[in-house]
């Protein structure tokens, strides 16, 4: 088997050479960080765009095992933030130079919900002159809808995959046509031919998920030619019954460097994508978005929901900076990129590169 020093010497990557770089330890894994900043720093460069996210509600449909919000979870307060507070959202972003929001929701598939989003972004690119770059993030949805929220001005969609592994997937679903594998995948498929910048991701350190489960996860990312990734640590939650396996899980400092390594070993076989340092990392270690963009994430998302919802938008428990508000938020983050090394990108909207060289 080839040393990890060999390894990174590589252009391309087999599935084994994926594996030894995601179980890196000690000084092997400080080589595999130095390659990925090294290659992030001669492809991207090193800045940081943000992307102010809005949880507008957290009323859903779905019943994932392993989310806080889930529907069978009878103790959360839903809650719909109003057209309003979202432009207010919307209008910060916009004069804090962060250039794009991500829309983010639980999912529903009504015509009352799917239509709102519609009006919501046409009032947001009325109010902010179209300046804004608009993720949403609101499940699986027909490829009409997907189409009728491109039109009205969506420019990149989020859905997360969860697993590349569809057992694993069943794992952590329940087993029926609105929680099925081949249709989150086909979701991803419809998102593309419609024109979207496409993210998805996947939960690191779930029950049952091993070292090679999460290198054909990358190999996934890479095969689809996805354009964002935005991907973190597994957090149980004691509401959802995926909790009851919480003692096959890794600990936690295990799991939050598995996120890293992921991030690293991502950059290195996709440098010109967009990738999240990811909420969850900073659930478990403080400066977790930091360190996760000194080795290759290029994005962060402080969160912009108007104030006292975010507590209900609990998807994994000590979720943090819930009680900050957005300047806060924005605050914390500016002088903590700076130390890690990188220039956060006002006023651009930092589209991937990929994404831009898959079109031409
Ligand atoms: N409903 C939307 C997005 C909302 S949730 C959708 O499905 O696309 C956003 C992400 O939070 C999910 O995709 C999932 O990967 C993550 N998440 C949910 N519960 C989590 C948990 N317990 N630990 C870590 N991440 C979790």
């Amino acid at each position: 088997m080839d040393s990890l020093q060999d390894i990174l010497l590589k252009k391309d990557f087999c599935r084994d050479d994926i594996i030894s770089m995601l179980s890196a330890r000690g000084h092997e894994q400080t080589l595999l960080f130095e390659k990925a900043a090294e290659v992030k720093k001669n492809t991207i460069g090193n800045f940081v765009y943000f992307r102010g996210l809005v949880e507008f509600s957290n009323v859903c449909g779905k019943d994932c095992l392993y989310c806080g919000i889930r529907s069978s979870n009878e103790k959360v307060q839903r809650y719909n933030i109003t057209d309003e507070a979202i432009l207010e959202a919307a209008s910060f972003a916009t004069d804090n130079g962060f250039a794009s929001i991500v829309l983010q929701s639980g999912e529903l598939e009504t015509s009352n919900f799917t239509s709102r989003v519609t009006r919501l972004l046409e009032k947001i690119h009325k109010l902010t002159q179209n300046k804004l770059r608009v993720t949403l993030s609101c499940g699986e949805q027909t490829e009409n809808v997907y189409k009728d929220w491109f039109n009205a001005g969506a420019q990149r969609y989020l859905l997360r995959l969860e697993s590349s592994n569809k057992k694993i997937y069943e794992k952590i679903h329940p087993i029926n046509e609105l929680h099925r594998f081949e249709k989150r995948l086909e979701a991803l498929h419809a998102l593309r031919r419609v024109g979207y910048q496409v993210g998805t991701g996947v939960m690191i350190g779930l029950p049952f998920q091993t070292e090679a489960d999460l290198a054909d996860d990358l190999i996934f990312m890479r095969d689809f030619g996805i354009d964002m990734v935005g991907m973190g640590p597994y957090l149980e939650h004691t509401e959802t019954p995926l909790y009851q396996y919480r003692n096959l899980l890794w600990s936690l400092n295990d799991r939050f460097h598995m996120g890293l390594k992921m991030i690293a070993v991502l950059r290195i076989l996709m440098p010109e994508i967009n990738i999240a340092a990811a909420t969850a990392l900073q659930a478990i270690d403080k400066l977790g978005r930091e360190k996760a963009i000194k080795v290759g994430a290029n994005v962060i998302m402080p969160n912009i929901t108007p104030g006292n919802n975010r507590d209900n938008y609990l998807l994994y428990q000590n979720k943090p900076c819930t009680d900050d508000s957005p300047e806060d938020c924005k605050n914390c983050l500016e002088v903590r990129v700076a130390l890690s090394g990188n220039e956060i990108a006002y006023n651009q909207w930092g589209d991937s590169r990929f994404f831009q060289n898959r079109l031409k």
